[in-house]
C-alpha cells in the first residue's frame, strides 16, 4: 500500500515535470496538463496521437523552465549581470552549507542550500567564473542552478 500524501523524492525537484510536445502542431499541449513521470506524459501523448488520421507524433518532454524565455530577451550587459547575480547566490549557498556541515548540523550531501541544475540532474554548480557549469554532463548556465 502506498500513501499518496507522502512527499515524493527530493523537494528541490518539485518543479520538475513533464508535458506533451506535438511536433505536428509545433506546440506544447497544455490542455493535457503536466505529468510527474515521462511515462505518464508519453501515455497521454499516445492517446492524443491516436485521435488523428494520420496520427500525430507527440511525445512526453521535460518541461523547460521559464528562465529560457527570459534569457532570450536580455541584452549582453543584462545577461552578464544575471550571471554575476547567479554566482553570488550559488556562492552564498555553498558558504551556508559549509557552515552547517562544520557545525555538524547537516552534511552537504543532504542537499542543504545546494544549487542543483534546473535543466538536468546535475546536483551542484561546478566552477566560479565560468559562464556555464563545468560538469561535462551539464554545461548549463549558473542562472539555471541559482533560481
Ligand atoms: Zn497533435
Ligand atoms: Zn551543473
Ligand atoms: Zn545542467
Amino acid at each position: 500500500m502506498t500513501n499518496v500524501d507522502e512527499p515524493q523524492g527530493d523537494p528541490s525537484w518539485a518543479d520538475t515535470y513533464y508535458e506533451v510536445w506535438c511536433p505536428y502542431e509545433a506546440r506544447i499541449l497544455y490542455n493535457l496538463g503536466a505529468f510527474e513521470t515521462p511515462e505518464d506524459a508519453d501515455e497521454a501523448a499516445a492517446v492524443h496521437n491516436g485521435q488523428f488520421t494520420p496520427p500525430h507524433d507527440a511525445v512526453g518532454t521535460l518541461r523547460v523552465p521559464p528562465l529560457d524565455g527570459l534569457l532570450e530577451q536580455l541584452t549582453g550587459d543584462q545577461l552578464e549581470t544575471l550571471q554575476n547575480a547567479a554566482l553570488l547566490v550559488i556562492g552564498a549557498r555553498e558558504e551556508a552549507a559549509t557552515l552547517l556541515s562544520r557545525a555538524g548540523v547537516a552534511d552537504s550531501s543532504d542537499g542543504f542550500f545546494g544549487s542543483p541544475c534546473h535543466r538536468c540532474v546535475c546536483p551542484q554548480y561546478q566552477g566560479r567564473d565560468e559562464t556555464v557549469c563545468e560538469r561535462i554532463s551539464c554545461r548549463h548556465s549558473a542562472a539555471q542552478h541559482a533560481y
